[in-house]
């Protein structure tokens, strides 16, 4: 095949059937998925992977999911925790909630995975007022208009030298001067926040490149 006709997706066919090949488990959480009617907007298998590798090379403990969705990327990251390991996962919909509790809970997870329910703002400003113990790492994949906030509250959960991950950050208004978006605004918060280290990974897409903004918190 010549190199002009070489797409982002083919380049991911190989990444997905070499480092990243589904179990029964994940395979049988987008056909619930599907089935349940919720839309097809998980991480791709090889993000997965990607978030499962930084949680394991980041030796995370307690993580933080904002955007559970049906429970897709949360099995990549939960199945990264150690015994006694948690995953926290905030979800708005309660009918994406209860079909990611039973895929969670058929990966055998069920221990290790705790949905919240109800706008992701007001669960964090809970967690605060509530003293829920640091996280290990947070990762942000819910509405695009209400990252910078999450940042915000997520920031004050996260341990230091923790990690904060923003899923989707390569919307089109980073190619327009005057255009924004919530996940541009996103990397420009990161981008300069004084006490976050950050850079953004490309991910490859069935149609073009996605980002992964991954930040460090260094001091506070
Ligand atoms: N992380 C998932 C995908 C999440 S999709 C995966 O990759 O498998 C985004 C999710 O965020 C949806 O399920 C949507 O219902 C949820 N969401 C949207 N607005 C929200 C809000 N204000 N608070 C919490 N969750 C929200
Ligand atoms: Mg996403």
């Amino acid at each position: 095949m010549p190199d002009t006709l070489k797409t982002s997706h083919d380049y991911d066919v190989y990444i997905t059937a070499t480092f990243a090949p589904e179990d029964e488990a994940l395979k049988t959480t987008r056909a619930e998925m599907e089935s349940g009617k919720l839309p097809k907007i998980n991480v791709s298998a090889s993000e997965g992977k990607l978030l499962h590798m930084i949680a394991l090379m980041h030796g995370a403990k307690r993580i933080l999911e904002i955007g559970t969705l049906g429970g897709y990327s949360g099995t990549w990251l939960a199945r990264a925790l150690p015994e006694g390991g948690k995953l926290v996962s905030l979800e708005l919909d309660p009918h994406h909630a209860e079909v990611a509790q039973a895929n969670l809970d058929r990966a055998g997870l069920t221990d290790k995975v705790e949905i919240r329910v109800g706008p992701a703002s007001e669960t964090l400003s809970k967690m605060i007022a509530d003293g829920e113990p640091l996280f290990d790492l947070v990762f942000i994949d819910a509405d695009k208009d209400g990252y910078v906030d999450y940042l915000g509250k997520a920031f004050g959960l996260t341990r230091e030298g923790g990690l904060i991950l923003g899923d989707n950050t390569l919307p089109d208004s980073i190619f327009s001067e005057t255009e924004t978006s919530g996940t541009k605004r996103y990397n420009e918060a990161v981008a300069t926040h004084p006490h976050l280290i950050s850079t953004l990974i490309p991910v490859l897409r069935s149609q073009g490149i996605d980002g992964l903004t991954i930040s460090i918190k260094r001091g506070r």
